[in-house]
């Protein structure tokens, strides 16, 4: 793998630095930026208004290496899963929702792009594939924003929203995420407002205290789907480090400095985390934040035990939510006949290849 800084990894300030190191005059730096950000252009040389002599400096100096697409599944209710290959021959995921289509069971009028913030990841949820084969590495700033303007090349579509729950845990990668919502918000970059990014997380506390303190608006996701510790310790070894009281009090930190509400994600998965005591005491801890809860049926994910409550159930955990005065919604299914589940797609791809063993 080159060493080389990926020139689309660059802020802006960055890139004029470079630039007046070679003595460029200060509108290069828009060029540039256009050439990148607007035109999309996947190599330095196709920068054609660019002295050669320069673009033979930066491809000295710099790599450009986006994530190539490798092909995309269409679900029958719409939703579009696309699958990258990047430079280390590794796969990563993301997944596009359409305009129309129900998120977090409530109409929207959004192109929503989840994408992923790692190969693989560390933090091992019981129900998730994407922790089946442990972690392999981070994705760097121009891979995680990659993700928006590749869909946007194979769809023609402009991605108006966005969410951070695709494979990995991108609390764990907050180096590279802050640097992609720069190139991802900025009028220069992509140009997605800072309101329409959700970032979710499983529960890094102190991390979540760091993007409490970012100054833009972002949108905050909790991966919850338990309660209490005794059943967040049994699914999410993560609370084993950060428990409820814990979480829930870095919570109350990023309310006091945020304005958008928190979403607390809850899949519902039988005789785990599905009772009416659960339900009573989520309807408390969610009450106490103004938070709203999206509830979501399991996803039989291959090689997992969980089994899916039914339907009815589902409906009578939502009604006592509601009718402790909280907001919750319950995820119609999408994508579920292709493996929307973030990482099936990639684990499947990456063991026929033999990058990995099959984990299952
Ligand atoms: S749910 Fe998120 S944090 Fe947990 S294993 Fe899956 S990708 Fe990682």
């Amino acid at each position: 793998m080159t060493k080389r800084p990926n020139l689309n990894s660059l802020t802006r300030t960055e890139l004029a630095d470079a630039l007046a190191e070679h003595k460029q005059p200060a509108f290069r730096t828009d060029q540039v930026l256009d050439w990148l950000w607007k035109k999309r252009v996947r190599t330095i040389d196709e920068m054609t208004n660019l002295p050669a002599k320069l673009r033979q400096v930066l491809n000295e100096e710099f790599s450009m290496t986006p994530p190539s697409p490798v092909g995309v599944l269409k679900s029958s209710d719409t939703t579009q899963k696309a699958l990258f290959k990047l430079k280390d021959g590794r796969y990563v995921e993301s997944v596009l929702i359409p305009a129309s289509q129900a998120l977090y069971g409530e109409k929207s009028d959004r192109l929503t792009l989840c994408v992923s913030s790692q190969v693989g990841c560390a933090y091992g949820c019981k129900f998730c594939a994407s922790g089946l084969a442990g972690f392999t590495r981070n994705l760097d700033p121009d891979e995680i924003a990659g993700q928006v303007v590749e869909v946007e090349r194979a769809t023609g579509q402009r991605v108006n929203n966005m969410v951070f729950m695709g494979m990995g845990e991108p609390l764990a990668n907050i180096k590279n995420l802050l640097r992609a919502l720069e190139l991802i918000t900025q009028p220069w970059g992509i140009g997605i407002g800072a309101r329409h990014l959700t970032i979710s997380t499983s529960g890094l506390v102190p991390q979540i205290k760091k993007l409490a303190d970012h100054p833009q608006q972002i949108r905050l996701a909790i991966s919850l789907h338990g309660a209490t510790d005794e059943v967040r310790n049994k699914i999410m070894p993560v609370n084993k480090k950060w428990g409820v009281d814990e979480l829930f009090d870095a919570l109350h930190y990023w309310n006091e400095r945020k304005k958008q509400r928190l979403t607390l994600e809850y899949i519902l998965i039988q005789g785990i985390n599905d009772s009416e005591k659960d339900a009573k005491i989520l309807a408390q801890k969610a009450k106490g934040l103004g938070a709203k809860v999206n509830l979501i049926p399991y996803n039989t994910v291959e090689g997992l035990e969980w089994i899916r409550p039914s339907d009815d159930h589902c409906r009578r955990f939502k009604n006592i939510l509601m009718n402790a005065g909280v907001t919750a919604t319950l995820r119609t299914e999408k994508g579920h006949d292709i493996d929307a589940a973030c990482g099936q797609l990639r684990l499947k791809k990456e063991t026929e290849e033999g990058i990995i063993e099959s984990p299952v």
